[in-house]
């Protein structure tokens, strides 16, 4: 199907009217990487080459289902790339081709760079129908996702970006697999089997082989002295004759000849030209799809997928609680001096300090203790415990004010949804006002509190000037995944950036690899202790004058206090950080 036809079918029948697989539940590997009898004899045909300038829109039948898989797996494959860009290593490095690899393989996403005979190096040959499948799964996969993204021009610029990134990554793997594995040539079948407009007057369509010609001998020799002075390469290579415009960067930079408006490049800087095609195809053609879009807007099936699926979560589902991964009230102050994230870290700081924490607080904070194994009965022994505290609020003000809160969070209250903890990107991008102690503090802290609050994890200054430099440049992800491989001496399972606050807990506990097979073993770390009410009237004593300043104080100060009046941590802590992943790994 063309996307955005035919589209006013039941939910239980697929796109394009044919009878679906509404009610199955998940595809086999096979499926989801589209390998079927039938599409075996199709691909053949349809793709003859492994990349793609996405010309042409598939024509098919789809189910919604495995619409919605598709766009999913295409949205963690362009996330991928993203994530690993910001990690640091230089792009298309082979350290970064590798570590992309190796992440796709884990997630089970490697068909999208699996599209030839040759994988990676590897020698082994790839079964036919097997990679022409993953071609398809590449072909659909891209013009769904197109759908949900031609809607604004930041998510327009997001997926031309990482549009083009991975297929800068496929052209080198495919480059390499001719190269050192004597594979198929796939860079010649692309300029065979792609197309592009000749800029004269009757738009004649030609393969990018033909646009793109090699010069004849007899010109390259007439050139030779200025072709050797302008590229410094050598004369052996192909060189490409093409209207300069086409390309300006090469022109841009002094690396190519000009010679009566045409540019003479040199075969290694063809991917400098097809990349520039492919990027500026993608631009208008998702311009376009921006346009078509009022069309499926009819269809509200789809709708309200297209619309969420930039918003949506793609990392490991941290809301569910097993059996064993109980956590106790009175456990979460050490917890959280221990295994909790910095902004978690934070509102707990808070609570410890004033007693309190604003409406959005208690969401992220409530959510995110939910997701560590904390019961709705003992979040509302917790937050009672600590709330009363404050002179100002008794067991009824609490029961009238907070405690509808937390039984929302919980699914008990409003549209009753088993609500799940936030993921890092949803916390970044809120907004903290004055007095509120939400968010990502590497996103919405001060460098000057932030340094303090690094610092406390007992960081030296070098290293707290590292994770600073990412926030700098943005990368507030990444300059928390630094934080936590500087304090527990080991990488985040994930790379170099947090997806996830309960990502940060689990790997810090050391729970993850358990936490996936089962709970009971996950939690073994965890001491089993019976619940006990966070409340002691000996603290509650002792802390009363305190309290009955704070309780004078507005919001604004009541964040100065946070900021100010948290006891910075030693060295110790940070023994007590690696002692304790230590104890985690025993
Ligand atoms: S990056 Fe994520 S886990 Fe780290 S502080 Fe920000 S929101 Fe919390």
């Amino acid at each position: 199907m063309e996307f955005g036809t035919n589209l006013n079918n039941s939910a239980n029948r697929s796109i394009s009217g044919t009878p679906g697989r509404a009610g199955k539940k998940g595809f086999s590997l096979r499926e989801r990487q589209g390998v079927t009898r039938r599409r075996e004899e199709e691909v053949g045909v349809e793709y003859p080459s492994a990349l793609q300038l996405y010309g042409t829109p598939p024509v098919m039948d789809i189910s919604l289902e495995q619409f919605e898989e598709w766009a999913v797996e295409r949205l963690r494959l362009l996330r991928t790339i993203e994530k690993h860009n910001m990690g640091g290593r230089q792009k298309f490095s082979k350290e970064w081709v590798d570590c992309i690899w190796e992440d796709l393989g884990k997630q089970g996403l490697d068909h999208y760079v699996k599209l030839g005979d040759r994988q990676h190096l590897r020698e082994e040959k790839v079964p036919r129908e097997v990679f022409m499948a993953h071609r398809k799964v590449d072909h659909v996969s891209h013009f769904i996702l197109r759908l949900a993204y031609c809607r604004t021009e930041e998510l327009r610029r997001w997926f031309v970006t990482h549009e083009t990134d991975l297929f800068r990554l496929r052209w080198s793997l495919l480059k390499k697999d001719k190269e050192y594995t004597a594979g198929e040539d796939h860079i010649t079948q692309f300029m065979e089997s792609n197309f592009d407009t000749l800029e004269d007057k009757a738009r004649t369509v030609v393969p990018l082989a033909q646009k793109y010609k090699p010069i004849s001998a007899e010109l390259k020799d007439s050139l030779r002295e200025d072709l050797t002075a302008c590229s410094s390469g050598s004369m052996e290579v192909l060189f490409y004759q093409v209207p300069w415009v086409e390309a300006a960067d090469l022109v841009k930079a002094r690396r190519v000849l000009v010679r009566a408006g045409l540019a003479y490049i040199p075969e290694s800087d063809l991917l400098s030209l097809v990349v520039g095609l492919f990027r500026s195809r993608t631009s208008r053609d998702l311009t376009q799809a921006a346009k078509a879009l009022p069309v499926l807007e009819e269809d509200g099936r789809l709708v309200g997928m297209i619309q969420s699926l930039d918003k949506r979560y793609t990392g490991e589902d941290y809301g569910t609680t097993k059996q064993g991964d109980r956590v106790m009230p009175a456990q979460i102050p050490e917890l959280a001096k221990l295994n909790f994230p910095l902004c978690m870290k934070s509102m707990q700081e808070t609570i410890n300090t004033v007693h309190h924490i604003k409406y959005k607080s208690r969401l992220q904070y409530g959510l995110f203790l939910k997701g560590i194994g904390l019961t709705l009965e003992d979040a509302l022994k917790f937050f009672r415990g600590e709330f009363t505290k404050r002179q100002d609020v008794d067991l009824d003000k609490f029961d009238k004010e907070y405690a509808y809160g937390i039984r929302y969070n919980y699914g008990k209250e409003g549209k009753k949804k088993n609500w799940q903890p936030y993921d890092c990107m949803k916390i970044i991008m809120e907004s903290v006002g004055p007095g509120e102690t939400h968010g990502c503090p590497f996103r919405h802290q001060e460098t000057r509190t932030l340094r303090q609050r690094v610092e406390s994890y007992g960081l030296k200054k070098e290293e707290v000037d590292r994770i600073v430099a990412k926030v700098e440049e943005g990368h507030y992800q990444v300059a928390c995944g630094l934080h936590y491989s500087l304090v527990h001496l080991k990488e985040l399972s994930t790379g170099d950036a947090v997806t996830h606050p309960n990502q940060w807990y689990l790997e810090s506990r050391g729970l993850v690899a358990a936490g996936k097979e089962g709970g009971a073993r996950a939690n073994k770390h965890i001491k089993a202790t019976h619940a006990s009410l966070y409340s002691s009237q000996a603290t509650q004593d002792s802390q009363a004058p305190q309290e009955a300043s704070l309780a004078d104080m507005d919001d604004s100060d009541l964040l100065e206090v946070m900021d100010t009046g948290t006891p910075l941590s030693t060295q110790d802590l940070l023994e007590q950080y690696r002692q304790g992943d230590k104890e985690n790994r025993e």
